[in-house]
């Protein structure tokens, strides 16, 4: 399986990092080693001194499909979760300097907790509510009817470069109120008001 991650999809989180609003979606990829599962805790990297918490609303791929239309992509899925894209804000804020690819900023090992995953069945994909607590906390919340491009238009052009596959994880996007973590901070992650996510960073 594969984990496509979609950068700048929230307009107030792009004003936070001081980015430009992209004409078409910003897309990026984590390899599979970096998923952490079941609320394991997040145990902090020894390369980084500055690791971002950026929650988003998942979206897993039932089955194969390429160049698949917006009108169709919701046929390519019937589960939602929670995630984290962990950054480690540093390392990117270097590559991002000299226009080189983000991976070892997003794609290191446990950078990508996720949540179980839940059907959509009762939740309409355009208007979910989510946010992450911190410590107790609220630290960011969001409404995906926020999102620059919904998640259809991102099936769909995603589709037409990378033939998506039964078990595919996308990360739709983080909005604003990202922030550090450090070594024993909570984050606890809800969809509406079921929570999807408890663990520690140590
Ligand atoms: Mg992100």
């Amino acid at each position: 399986m594969k984990i496509i991650c979609i950068g700048r999809n929230y307009a107030e989180h792009i004003e936070e990092l001081g980015n430009e609003k992209p004409e078409s979606p910003v897309i990026f990829m984590k390899p599979d080693s970096a998923i952490v599962r079941n609320n394991e805790p997040f145990y902090y990297p020894d390369f980084t001194k500055d690791v971002h918490h950026e929650v988003e609303l998942l979206i897993k791929i039932r089955e194969v499909g390429k160049s698949i239309a917006p009108k169709f992509a919701h046929k390519y899925y019937n589960e939602i979760g929670l995630g984290i894209d962990f950054t480690a804000r540093d390392i990117q804020a270097i590559a991002k300097k000299k226009g080189l690819p983000w991976e070892l900023a997003k794609g290191f090992n446990g950078s990508a907790p996720i949540s179980k995953f839940i059907s959509k069945e009762g939740y309409d994909v355009k208007n979910i509510n989510f946010r992450l607590l911190k410590n107790g906390e609220e630290v960011q919340k969001a409404n995906t009817s926020l999102m620059l491009f919904p998640v259809d238009e991102i099936i769909s052009y995603v589709s037409k470069f990378i033939t998506l596959k039964k078990g595919d994880i996308i990360f739709t996007g983080t909005p604003k109120g990202v922030g550090p973590v450090i070594i024993g901070d909570r984050l606890e992650g809800f969809i509406e008001e079921k929570k999807m996510f408890d663990f520690m960073v140590k």
